[in-house]
């Protein structure tokens, strides 16, 4: 195969050069924009991106300082029955379907913060709990009876 473009033989590959289709040794390829044939349509990939950028776990991870209230499962349960709603009125009520909402009631599954509150709007309930700071104690080391190092090497001599 003959360079469309300097005559050379060569392995020639496919580019264009100002608009058109030529064949071109490896020395002329920088002249062309060179017509990749291995590369996939760009749009294949899109969707596989989009899915990376936007993770589903997200929610667990955000709002540290909010957290749902450690009986939540009874809250809802007895404020629905308080309320006079069967299962299937929440569900509709809050757009869940009934099955989820015997779950979150049965403690199989935690409400996701949307649907959280969704439920204390509609119950006119509070699920969420300020968390304010670390727990009292939580990492903080204190010497039992005060005792130092020393105190106890002595204590070992004896
Ligand atoms: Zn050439």
């Amino acid at each position: 195969m003959q360079c469309e473009l300097c005559g050379k033989e060569c392995n020639c590959r496919p580019a264009i050069v100002d608009g058109v289709k030529m064949m071109l040794c490896s020395d002329c390829m920088r002249h062309g924009e060179v017509i990749d044939v291995v590369a996939k349509p760009i749009t294949s990939t899109k969707p596989i991106l989009q899915r990376i950028k936007r993770p589903k776990e997200k929610d667990v991870y955000k709002g540290m300082s909010k957290e749902l209230v450690p009986n939540w499962n009874k809250l809802i349960k007895s404020a629905r029955e308080k309320k006079g709603f069967s299962r299937e009125e929440l569900g509709f009520k809050i757009g869940e379907r009934t099955v989820t909402i015997s779950k979150i009631e049965n403690g199989d599954l935690r409400p996701s913060d949307k649907v959280a509150e969704k439920l204390e709007k509609e119950l006119g309930i509070n699920l969420f709990e300020e968390v304010s700071g670390t727990p009292s104690g939580f990492g903080v080391s204190h010497n039992r009876d005060g005792l130092t190092l020393g105190d106890f090497i002595k204590r070992e001599d004896k």
